[in-house]
């Protein structure tokens, strides 16, 4: 063969290192998901079946349709094997309808669905007017080091985090005050979508956070 050892041994060390991400796919913004991993030189694997999560070193539950992603999750069986990878410590962001999906509580009455985040969330909370807006807003933990950044949002049908439990941070308000974004250990959950603004900072904290999970 006309590849040099050293050349031989990066192609080995990087596939021993380089994370596969897995994208809830059976409903939502999935797509973007997997560009943006793509775009940061990352694979990303859509997951429909619990079988899509063997060699998955982290996971994007996209947004979309709570209701609808609630439904496919139980009818594919794929609560059970979520629950597992995030046991084994592996890290979870939800976005928008997948932060819905996390949550320990949901406002006015749906049962929870993975409950691994310890808040309370109220779906749609931001009323008509604001159905759907964009806001630059300072995340915590996503700079170097886990220092804060600065990062454009988009929200849409946005749910609201209306409680942060004690096992869970919050990690972005709005000015107003409002929680957008709470995290638990490796559970990431957002009310926004960084995905359409060209935000690469909350996959940038995926990736990294799945790489030292593998490590
Ligand atoms: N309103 C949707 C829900 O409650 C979430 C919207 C979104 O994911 N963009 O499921």
């Amino acid at each position: 063969m006309n590849v040099s050892p050293s050349a031989a041994g990066n192609t080995v060390a990087k596939r021993h290192i380089a994370p596969i991400i897995g994208v809830l796919a059976v409903q939502g913004d999935f797509a973007e998901h997997i560009r943006m991993l793509e775009s940061l030189g990352v694979e990303g694997r859509e997951v429909r079946l619990p079988a899509d999560l063997d060699g998955v070193s982290g996971l994007v539950l996209p947004g979309g349709e709570s209701t609808a992603m609630r439904k496919l999750l139980h009818r594919w069986d794929l609560v059970k094997p979520i629950k597992a990878l995030a046991k084994r410590g592996a890290p979870i962001l939800g976005t928008c309808a997948g932060a819905i999906l996390l949550a320990t509580k949901i406002a006015d009455g749906d049962e929870p669905v993975l409950s691994l985040l310890d808040v309370e969330v109220r779906r749609n909370a931001f009323g008509r007017q604001l159905e759907s807006f964009e806001t630059s807003l300072v995340m915590e933990g996503l700079g170097n080091e886990g220092r804060s950044r600065t990062i454009q949002a988009v929200f849409i049908r946005a749910p609201e985090i209306v409680k942060v439990g004690p096992s869970a941070r919050a990690v972005a308000t709005l000015e107003d005050g409002r929680i957008v974004a709470a995290r638990q250990g490796r559970i990431l959950g957002i009310a926004f979508h960084p995905e359409i603004t060209g935000e690469t900072g909350v996959h940038r904290w995926l990736v990294a956070e799945a790489t030292a999970a593998l490590g």
